[in-house]
Order: structure tokens, then C-alpha cells, then sequence
């Protein structure tokens, strides 16, 4: 495939735009090579620039779980942007989505709409610490949860459980306030709770971890966690922003049946907009402003346009009893074909896969944390990813991310995309 278009447009862009991009990990600095850039993407389809036309795994990092320009999700925000696009007043159309959330999500009665995960992750936090009145959180080593400081912490040296800044800019202030801990290991977590006690405020997860390739929880790895969070009173807050409606209407709480305190929403909440949410039980978020001490607020915070994309999504979803089983059926299919040319090719591999998430590793190695993740063989994924392109299959240009299955994909494309990994190999 050419990219002569793409090429050109990334040295305009590179000129006016740190490094081009607007988001580090679309400029291709895992895999080599330039970004392309996208003219148009209708249902599981990207056409970009050089008139390319690639089957699309990435969906916008998750939000297009319906396939790109949905025409329900189209139609209610031109209608909507005909009326206005922003006011700072309330509208009823938030009040639409936020009882349609309510209903669809386990466990939660009152939710605030923000403008991304990011936002919706840190006022989570600072909800969590408000509420508890202390002041440390846990996160655990490679889940991501958005670029605010408290997040961009890396491990400490030696046996210390303190993180320390992985990013110039954080404050050793702020670091010492994030422990870090090992997903998949709740003797990790536990003795972190045990050198912190009455200390922590929250443990914030991605219950399904998307974030360092698709990593699923352990048996009983949550369940531990809710327990330990309950004896020593601390909030549990699962950041859905990649789970929540993707793998299930009322995503990992309902999947599994663990109830979190604090839930954070981004991504396919706001249809393609720029959306996040995060919602609790009310006496948690009863402690928000106006009503309660914890402050929180946003200019653009539940957009009119925004929240007729989020709203026309989570219906099509709430009304569809068979989305998330076709889902998941059409990811078990790419697995299975995927796994099938890599052992007749004998590529060392791994495949994880929860629902509509799937991600390829090469090692042999169970992948189950951070660490068994960073294993992967970075050439062989390279060779993977540009291969993958040059056959019109674009995939997440970096070994740590997670696949986004779509359910406008065919059969057909997940063949195509069967068949263009065994040419990749060949
Ligand atoms: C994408 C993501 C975020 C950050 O959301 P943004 O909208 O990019 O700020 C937070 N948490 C998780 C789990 C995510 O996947």
C-alpha cells in the first residue's frame, strides 16, 4: 500500500503539532513508520487519505463498538447541533442518559458526565479521597487510567511500595500518594494495605485490564479485592472507560457480579464524542458540589451534542438482546482463526481474549500482568503490524494495546483478516 498522502499530511502536521499528533500513540513510535491519515470510516471500514481501505480493529481505541458514522448516533447529533451546540444550562437530554446509565449499570444510582476518561478517572479519585478523608489510592502496574498525575506513576526502586513520577512534571508530591501494585496478585495488594493502614483511600482497577494487551482478572482476584477494600474501608473503583457497555450493558459489574463503589465511563458512552462519566451509590455521590463538599465541574460537561451521541449509542445497545453474545462470537472467531496460522506457521504466541476484546502476544508465556506482557517479542509484533497493514488490516500500532471488535464486521473481514495473517507469515 502507498502512503504518499499520509506522509506528507504527518510532516504538515509535525510542523504545528507536537510530534504531529494529538495523542502520542498514534504516532507510530512502537512500530516504525508514518500515521495515516483518515479521510472518512464508515461501519468496520477506514478510507484514508491515499484512498486505502482498511478493516478497522482499533474503532477510535473502543468507542465505535457499532461501527464508525452509525446512522442513529449521525442523525442525533445533526438534529441536535441544528438546536444549539452548547449552552451551560442544564438540558433534559442529560437527565435521558444519565436514568438510561442508572438503568443499564449494576450497583449505581446518580452518575456526572465529564468530558473523558481521563476527568472521570481523576474526579473519581478525588471523590474517593474526599469521602474516606485519606488521602492515599492504589493502581495497579500497567493499567492506564487516563494522563492526569496521580496516574503517571511508575514502580519505585528496591522493596519500596511508593511509585515514583514516570512522566517530568509530576511532583514527588503527588507520587507518594499512588502505590503501585501487581495486577493479577492480591497477597501484592494485601501487604500494600497492611504497610498503608488506614491510609488508603481507593484501589482503582480496570477489572478487565485493556491497557497492557486484554489481561482478564484471576479467579478470584476481585473478589478478593472486595473483600479486602470492605475491611478496611476502602473504596473499590473499577475504571470501565474500555469495559463499561462494550462487554456487557452493565460491563464488568455485571459480567462478573462484583460490585465496585466507583464506576468511570469514557469511550463508547459518548458514541464517538467526547464523553466520560463516573457514578457511585448516592451517599457517595451525594458528596459531590453543589450538594456535597467535593469539587467538580466542567464548562462543556454534558454537551448537548455529546450527550445525543452517548444517549443514541446506549439505546441501540440497551435495545439489542443480542449485541454483546454477536460480539463476543465474532472475537472467538478471530481467535480461533489467528491462533490456527500461528501454530501451523509456529509463531510463538498468546492470545487473550475477554468478549470484544483480543490481544495477540508473542510469547509463549501466560500473559497475566505487566511484567509477562513487556515479554512479548516487540520485532515479531513490528513485522506483525506493518504486515497486517500492507494486507488493509490495521490493528493497534503498539504490543500493549487491546483489539476493539466491532460489531459491523463480517464474517467475511474477520476471514480476510484470518487470511491476511497467514500472509503475513508465510
Ligand atoms: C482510554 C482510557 C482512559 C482515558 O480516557 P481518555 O478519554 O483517553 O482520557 C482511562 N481509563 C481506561 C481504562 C482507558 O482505557
Amino acid at each position: 500500500m502507498i502512503y504518499k498522502r499520509s506522509s506528507q499530511l504527518f510532516k504538515a502536521a509535525e510542523k504545528v503539532i507536537p510530534g504531529g499528533v494529538n495523542s502520542p500513540v498514534r504516532a507510530f513510535k512502537a512500530v516504525g513508520g508514518t500515521p495515516i491519515f483518515v479521510q472518512e470510516a464508515k461501519g468496520a471500514y477506514l478510507y484514508d487519505e491515499d484512498g486505502n481501505k482498511l478493516i478497522d480493529y482499533i474503532n477510535s481505541w473502543g468507542p465505535m463498538v457499532l461501527g464508525h458514522a452509525y446512522p442513529p448516533v449521525v442523525t442525533a447529533v445533526i438534529n441536535k447541533a441544528k438546536k444549539g451546540t452548547s449552552f451551560g444550562m442544564p438540558t433534559h437530554i442529560e437527565t435521558e442518559i444519565a436514568a438510561l446509565a442508572v438503568a443499564m449499570v449494576p450497583n449505581i444510582d446518580k452518575i456526572r458526565f465529564v468530558n473523558s476518561g481521563t476527568e472521570a478517572c481523576m474526579s473519581a479519585v478525588r471523590l474517593a479521597r474526599g469521602f474516606t478523608k485519606k488521602d492515599k489510592i492504589i493502581k495497579f502496574a500497567g493499567c492506564y487510567h487516563g494522563h492526569s498525575d496521580s496516574f503517571l506513576i511508575q514502580a519505585g526502586s528496591g522493596a519500596s511500595t511508593f511509585g515514583t513520577p514516570n512522566s517530568p512534571g509530576v511532583t514527588s508530591g503527588t507520587a507518594k500518594d499512588t502505590l503501585l501494585a501487581r495486577y493479577n496478585d492480591l497477597e501484592n495488594v494485601k501487604r500494600i494495605v497492611e504497610a498503608n493502614l488506614n491510609e488508603i483511600a481507593c484501589v482503582i482497577i480496570e477489572p478487565v485490564a485493556g491497557n497492557m494487551g486484554c489481561i482478564p482478572p484471576k479467579k478470584g482476584f476481585l473478589e478478593g479485592l472486595r473483600i479486602l477494600c470492605d475491611t478496611h474501608n476502602i473504596l473499590l473503583v473499577f475504571d470501565e472507560v474500555m469495559t463499561g457497555f462494550r462487554l456487557a450493558k452493565g460491563g464488568v459489574q455485571e459480567l462478573l457480579g462484583i460490585n465496585a463503589d466507583i464506576v468511570c465511563f469514557g469511550k463508547v458512552i459518548g458514541g464517538g464524542l467526547p464523553v466520560g462519566a463516573f457514578a457511585a451509590r448516592e451517599e457517595i455521590m451525594n458528596y459531590l458540589a453543589p450538594l456535597g463538599p467535593v469539587y467538580q465541574a466542567g464548562t462543556l460537561s454534558g454537551n448537548p451534542l455529546a450527550m445525543a451521541a452517548g444517549l443514541a449509542m446506549l439505546k441501540a445497545l440497551n435495545e439489542d438482546a443480542g449485541v454483546f453474545q454477536r460480539l463476543a462470537d465474532k472475537t472467538a472467531y478471530l481467535h480461533k482463526g489467528l491462533s490456527k496460522v500461528l501454530e501451523n506457521k509456529k509463531i510463538t504466541h498468546t492470545i487473550n481474549r475477554v468478549g470484544s476484546m483480543i490481544s495477540v502476544h508473542f510469547t509463549e508465556e501466560a500473559v497475566v500482568d505487566f511484567e509477562s506482557s513487556a515479554k512479548g517479542n516487540n520485532e515479531t509484533f513490528k513485522a506483525f503490524f506493518h504486515g497486517m497493514l500492507n494486507n488493509g488490516i490495521y490493528i493497534a500500532p503498539s504490543a500493549f494495546e487491546t483489539w476493539f471488535i466491532t460489531d459491523a464486521l463480517s464474517y467475511a473481514d474477520l476471514d480476510e483478516t484470518i487470511a491476511a495473517c497467514d500472509k503475513v507469515f508465510a
